[in-house]
């Protein structure tokens, strides 16, 4: 059995990553699975401690970094974010093929550490939707919502360093896409 693949999705805040990833991560087919990030994010109010991330103190997610537990890491929006290395690995050497879904400064650590990651970066229809998405979440502040869409211009500058890029017009056909590029690259 060989190791499995690395896939590494990014895309803007509110541009929808987790309703497109629910419509195809558990696809037999795909013999997908996501890995779990930490972060010193709070919990918004529907996210659960070990399902939707890892919920940790700064001192914890410091001790990681000092230990060399995370495969990449970054800060995003005054939070820190990262992806714990030994969960990863135990997956991929079991075979199952490992979906990150993480912000474009830790998606190229990953690609620069292991080139052969199939990385996809999920693009909104446009900045107007997105603005519209984000705000309909009303999680956040006045004063996030402005950065994360600051941040959104400036991560989709980025979008040459991914090997493929989706648009998120329809989270059923962004899935149904996404999909057959894992497929491409599984077979
Ligand atoms: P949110 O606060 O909206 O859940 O996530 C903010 C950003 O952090 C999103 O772009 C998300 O993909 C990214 N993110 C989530 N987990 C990780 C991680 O482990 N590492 C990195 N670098 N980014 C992450």
């Amino acid at each position: 059995m060989g190791k499995g693949l690395l896939i590494v999705i990014s895309g803007p805040s509110g541009v929808g990553k987790g309703t497109v990833r629910d419509l195809f991560v558990n696809d037999p087919e795909l013999n997908i699975a996501y890995s779990i990030s930490m972060t010193t994010r709070k919990p918004r109010a529907n996210e659960r401690n070990g399902v939707d991330y890892f919920f940790v103190s700064e001192e914890e997610f410091l001790k990681a970094i000092a230990n060399n537990e995370l495969l990449e890491y970054a800060k995003f929006v005054g939070n820190y974010y990262g992806t714990p290395r030994a969960y990863v690995d135990k997956l991929r050497n079991e075979g199952k093929n490992v979906l990150l879904e993480i912000e474009v400064q830790g998606a190229q650590q990953v690609v620069e550490k292991c080139p052969q990651a199939l990385s996809i970066f999920i693009i909104p229809p446009s900045l107007e939707e997105l603005e519209h998405r984000i705000r309909s979440r009303k999680s956040e502040p006045e004063a996030i919502i402005q950065e994360r869409l600051q941040k959104a211009i400036k991560e989709m500058d980025l979008i040459s360093h991914y090997k493929y890029v989706v648009c998120n017009e329809d989270a059923q056909l962004a899935s149904d896409l996404i999909s057959i590029i894992i497929k491409r690259h599984i077979n």
